[in-house]
C-alpha cells in the first residue's frame, strides 16, 4: 500500500473505524449514507473538521473517486458517500465544460464570405 506523506497527520488513523464505517444494520446495509445530517456521521464530521490534512485528503479523494466511488459506504475527507456523489457529478460537469471549451478553442475560425 502506498502511503502519501500527508497521511502521517491523518487524525482518523487513531479513531475507531466504526466512526467512518458505521456498523451494518440487520439487512447488511450501512444506515443513512446519503443524509449528511444523520447522527451517525456526527463524530466523523467532527474528526475531519479538526484534521490538519483535510485539504490534501479531499484532493486525493476527488482524484481517486472522480469516476467511481472507491468507498461507497464510508465517510472520507469530511464528506458522506452522498455528498461525495454530488461532488463527483460537479467535477464531471466541470470536466465536460472544460473539454467543450478546449474543442471550441481548437476549431478553425469560420470566415465570412469574401474574407479570403
Ligand atoms: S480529512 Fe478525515 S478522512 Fe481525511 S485524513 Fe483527515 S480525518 Fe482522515
Amino acid at each position: 500500500m502506498v502511503t502519501r506523506a500527508w497521511e502521517r497527520w491523518a487524525v482518523c488513523a487513531t479513531e475507531d473505524p466504526a466512526v467512518f464505517y458505521p456498523p451494518l444494520n440487520g439487512v447488511g446495509r450501512r444506515p443513512v449514507k446519503s443524509d449528511p445530517d444523520a447522527p451517525v456521521w456526527a463524530r466523523a464530521k467532527q474528526v475531519c473538521a479538526g484534521c490538519p490534512v483535510l485539504a490534501s485528503c479531499l484532493e486525493a479523494v476527488e482524484q481517486v473517486e472522480a469516476d467511481e466511488p472507491t468507498e461507497p459506504e464510508g465517510f472520507r475527507a469530511g464528506l458522506t458517500p452522498g455528498e461525495r456523489g454530488v461532488r463527483r457529478q460537479e467535477i464531471r460537469a466541470q470536466r465536460r465544460a472544460e473539454r467543450a471549451a478546449a474543442r471550441e478553442e481548437s476549431r478553425e475560425p469560420v470566415l465570412a464570405r469574401g474574407a479570403r
